[in-house]
């Protein structure tokens, strides 16, 4: 048995909503801890594998991928990359988890393969954050069986809440069956432009659904953020100086504020 260095906190980022900036989000959350000298490890479960290529690793360039560990032929820890960062690590994807997505449904315990597959770096990683597919299929509810929390990006746009009954109606049945203590972590407003009327509307009925989910933190439309997939790189070792390197990184020291306080109430709670 490895000795388990650390309390490992898993994030979804999940919308079944196609270019809301899932990705943008799971590589730059990542990459931000990863600097702050934190051991993550970014878990690639989209067959499109843009979190992969996003973090510099070539699409295809390793024999074996998540997706010969979610069916079960491959440990998790044997298909891990290194990145440029020292403390980021990538489980990186291949286009044939798509067929994962069909062939899984004949698996005993289908919904909980990467689960089970996570227990191969217990206690690796401090963080393991995970990038979902645009589909509630069942590699998304891998994701969220795997997972302690959601981070849902939502992009500031006219049918931004369209679909989200459907992602909370998957949280709940997830809750019900394999994963009774997944929590939304919180609720993030991408692609946002302050000068668009409709998107400040969108931004401020997100917020009047989710209240205090919603992070304070807002991802602006920022065309350095766009760019810095083609270089391989997370915005941070793109351009550390853009809005959008900015925002990331005031979302990410949110996201380890909350975990921080949750970490201390919890602590507090027997005394109370
Ligand atoms: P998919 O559902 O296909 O996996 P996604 O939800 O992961 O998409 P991203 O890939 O992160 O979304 O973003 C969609 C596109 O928008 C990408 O080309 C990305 O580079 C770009 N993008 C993401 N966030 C921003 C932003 N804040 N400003 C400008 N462009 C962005
Ligand atoms: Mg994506």
């Amino acid at each position: 048995m490895p000795m388990k260095l650390f309390e490992t906190k898993i994030i979804a980022v999940s919308n079944q909503k196609g270019g809301v900036g899932k990705t943008t989000s799971a590589v730059n959350i990542a990459a931000y801890l990863a600097v702050t000298e934190t051991p993550t490890l970014l878990i690639d479960m989209d067959p499109q594998a843009n979190a992969t290529s996003g973090v510099g690793i070539e699409v295809g360039s390793y024999k074996e991928s998540i997706y010969d560990v979610i069916i079960g032929k491959a440990k998790l820890s044997d298909v891990v990359q290194k990145t440029d960062l020292e403390f980021l690590e990538i489980a990186p994807s291949s286009a044939q988890l798509v067929g994962a997505e069909i062939e899984l449904v004949s698996l005993f315990s289908r919904e909980r393969m990467l689960k089970e597959a996570l227990e191969d770096v217990e206690g690796k990683y401090k963080y393991i954050i995970i990038d979902s597919p645009p589909s509630l299929g069942l590699l998304t509810i891998n994701v969220l069986t795997s997972a302690h929390t959601i981070v849902i990006p939502i992009q500031c746009e006219y049918y931004a809440l369209e679909g989200l009954s459907q992602l909370m109606r998957t949280i709940d049945m997830v809750r019900g069956g394999p994963n009774p203590n997944l929590e939304v972590e919180g609720v993030l407003l991408t692609m946002f432009d302050g000068r668009n009327n409709l998107a400040r509307q969108v931004a401020s009925d997100v917020r009047g659904h989710f209240h205090e989910k919603v992070y304070h933190a807002v991802i602006p439309r920022n065309v350095r953020l766009s760019e810095a997939p083609s270089f391989g790189k997370p915005i941070i070792l793109y351009d550390i100086k853009s809005r959008g390197c900015q925002s990331y990184i005031d979302l990410a020291r949110e996201v380890l504020e909350r975990e921080a306080n949750r970490r201390s109430t919890q602590f507090q709670a027997p005394l109370s």
